[in-house]
């Protein structure tokens, strides 16, 4: 039996995108060949790579705005240290929200001065800082639109006068926003758009060329966009699978549509958890992630029980990250609301027991 999919990555993808992505191991479109044997400048795959970036662009809102996306590889990990090397040349700015943020000024900081314009640290992250201001004088400022192990999302965005990046790995194409107040925006594929392998970044172009350090080719954004994601071997099962998740998305009645469904999940998610005593919530309820979900029990003595029950309801996956503890249920855009009801089921069986 299929289970319910509650993982924070990699994570759960439509059965359909699965089934597909299958048989293309098999015989892509009947060609005879596998896509995996296949040469990725083939007529095939340079037309998935192209409809990939295409969607991607346009579920965004991005098409013929001056951005490009392209498909790369090493994760969002490798965009920590990407962004920094094409954007920074003395100094940058960093909203910390959590793990993913405190890594990626990590990396920033190899490569010029980090100010930290806001963090909430102070209280294991478990809230977004606001009231803060983004000076005028940084070459960019960087934030992580979701924060996936604390359960935490950015619901307004600062204004700022200097280049926005943005970490969108576990949020993006969740929610209609304004994408286009961010120059250049990320993700690795596999929270919310494919398997791991291949992460999205999307870059306004008039960014770039700005900084004075030599740029290795393949980390250089401007090189990897004339080479059109094709610098060297792309990772075509990842960037093939993503693509059918997009072209899902779009039949779902693009990000608006799965937006929707989404705030059906995340209320019915957090109406259990706040009504249900044995539960407490972790984030502050205005910065509540629609994506992931953090929880603890009330009382721990009840771990055993609930765990039981809800491996006996097959729900897999949502056992918190260990910075938190606790319980986490990401939500991502594949979940069907029937898991969420499946989990909210248990925890009010939970609340008949106790
Ligand atoms: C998972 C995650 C990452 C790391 O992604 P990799 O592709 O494994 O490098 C970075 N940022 C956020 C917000 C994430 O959720």
């Amino acid at each position: 039996m299929k289970k319910h999919n509650f993982s924070a990555g990699p994570s759960i993808l439509p059965q359909e995108v699965l089934l597909k992505s299958s048989e293309a191991i098999m015989d892509y479109n009947n060609t005879g060949l596998s896509l995996i044997e296949i040469s990725h400048r083939s007529k095939e795959f340079v037309e998935i790579m192209e409809n990939a970036k295409s969607l991607a662009l346009d579920l965004l809102g991005l098409k013929d705005k001056g951005y490009q996306a392209l498909f790369l590889q090493g994760g969002a990990s490798g965009q920590f240290l990407m962004t920094a090397m094409n954007l920074l040349e003395k100094k940058a700015g960093f909203l910390n929200t959590g793990a993913w943020s405190t890594k990626a000024i990590k990396e920033a900081k190899l490569f010029g001065d980090i100010q930290e314009v806001a963090s909430s640290a102070d209280a294991n992250f478990n809230y977004i800082p606001k009231g803060y201001e983004v000076a005028s004088d940084l070459d960019y400022f960087h934030c992580t639109s979701n924060n996936t192990i604390f359960g935490t999302q950015i619901k307004s965005f600062p204004k700022t006068s200097v280049p926005m990046v943005c970490d969108m790995s576990s949020d993006i194409f969740s929610r209609v926003i304004d994408y286009s107040q961010f120059d250049i925006l990320y993700a690795g594929a596999q929270k919310n758009m494919g398997p791991a392998g291949t992460t999205l970044v999307v870059v306004k172009e008039d960014i770039l060329g700005k900084v004075s350090r030599q740029i290795p080719s393949l980390l250089d954004y401007k090189k990897q966009i004339a080479a059109g994601s094709m610098f060297n071997t792309p990772p075509v099962f990842a960037v093939y699978t993503s693509m059918l998740t997009l072209e899902w998305l779009k039949s779902k009645g693009g990000v608006a549509g799965i937006e929707e469904e989404n705030e059906k999940k995340a209320t019915l998610m957090y109406s259990e958890i706040d009504l249900n005593p044995l539960f407490t919530g972790f984030a502050a309820k205005e910065d509540r992630s629609n994506m992931n979900a953090t929880f603890n029990l009330a009382d721990d003595s009840l771990k055993d029980t609930f765990d039981s029950m809800l491996k006996e309801a097959g729900i897999s996956a949502v056992n918190g990250h260990r910075s938190v503890g606790g319980y986490r249920a990401s939500m991502y855009n594949a979940l069907p609301l029937d898991s969420v009801k499946a989990l909210v089921e248990v925890m009010s069986e939970l609340e008949a027991k106790a």
